[in-house]
C-alpha cells in the first residue's frame, strides 16, 4: 500500500518540485508514494475564482475564505478518508522527527498550504486540522514548508533509503545531533582525521562517536538533553 499525499495549494506547479529528484523522486516513479497537487482555486464558486478576502476586524493582507477551503478539503478528503489533515502554520506545532516517522508509519496526508496573512479559523476549527510549524520564521507560503515535510516523511518510507540503518543512527532519533563525519583524503589542508576513526577498533570508535554527539548537543541544542530552553537573544 503506497503512501499517498493531496496538497492543496494556490501553485499546483511548485509540485513535486524537488520531489520529483533524487531518493523521492524515484519512490514517486516506483509507486512507493504518490503525489497530488490540488488547485484551491478550483473551488472558488464566483467568476472571478476568488479565494481570499478582507480580514474581519480589519487590518493588512488578505485571508484565504473557509467556505472554498472546506470544498477544496471535502474533495481531497472524503468522509472514511484517514490520512491526517495538516495546515502549515507558523503558528503550529514545530514538527519534529518523531512526529515525521508517525506520519511515515500512516496511510498518508493531506496537506494544506497557506497564502496571504493565512486561513479563516472556522475551517481549521471545522475540519479539524492540525497546524504543523517547520520553524520559527516567516515563509511567503506553505508549499516550501509541504515540500521539506513530504521529503522528511518519503526518505522513511520502506525501500527509499538505501541503507535503512543509517535512517536510524540520524540526528534527532536517539535525542542527540549527530557526531561529526570524515572521509578521504586521510589528510585535509594539515587536519588529519581523528586517529581512533582509523583504529580499526570498533567499541573505542562507537565510543568517541557517542561522546561528540553529546558534546555537540549540550554545546548547540542543550533542549534535546532536558535543559529549559534558552532565553531569546535579541
Ligand atoms: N500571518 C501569518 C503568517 C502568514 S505566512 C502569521 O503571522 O502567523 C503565509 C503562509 O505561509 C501561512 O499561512 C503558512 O501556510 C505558511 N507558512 C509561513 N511560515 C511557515 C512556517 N514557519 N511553517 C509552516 N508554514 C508556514
Amino acid at each position: 500500500m503506497s503512501f499517498a499525499a493531496s496538497v492543496l495549494t494556490l501553485y499546483p506547479e511548485m509540485f513535486p518540485g524537488a520531489l520529483g529528484l533524487s531518493l523521492a523522486g524515484r519512490a514517486l516513479e516506483a509507486g512507493t508514494w504518490s503525489l497530488e497537487a490540488i488547485q484551491i482555486r478550483d473551488f472558488a464558486t464566483d467568476r472571478h475564482r476568488t479565494v481570499d478576502d478582507t480580514p474581519a476586524g480589519g487590518g493588512a493582507g488578505m485571508v484565504m475564505r473557509a467556505d472554498v477551503l472546506a470544498k477544496a478539503i471535502d474533495h481531497a478528503s472524503p468522509p472514511g478518508d484517514e490520512r491526517p489533515r495538516l495546515l502549515m502554520s507558523p503558528r503550529g506545532k514545530p514538527l519534529t522527527q518523531a512526529r515525521v516517522r508517525e506520519l511515515a508509519a500512516g496511510p498518508g496526508v493531506v496537506i494544506l498550504c497557506g497564502r496571504f496573512e493565512g486561513v479563516d479559523q472556522r475551517v481549521i476549527d471545522a475540519r479539524g486540522l492540525e497546524e504543523v510549524s517547520v520553524g520559527d520564521f516567516i515563509l511567503s507560503g506553505g508549499e516550501p514548508a509541504a515540500l521539506v515535510l513530504l521529503d522528511a516523511v518519503v526518505r522513511l518510507l520502506p525501500g527509499v533509503m538505501g541503507n535503512a540503518v543509517s535512517g536510524e543512527e540520524e540526528s534527532f532519533e536517539n535525542g542527540l545531533l549527530e557526531h561529526p563525519h570524515y572521509t578521504r583524503p586521510q589528510e585535509f589542508e594539515g587536519r588529519p582525521i581523528p586517529d581512533v576513526l582509523i583504529s580499526g577498533n570498533h567499541k573505542k570508535i562507537a565510543e568517541w562517536r557517542r561522546a561528540e554527539a553529546e558534546e555537540l548537543t549540550r554545546e548547540r541544542r542543550p533542549d534535546l538533553l532536558g535543559a529549559p530552553p534558552q532565553p531569546l537573544v535579541k
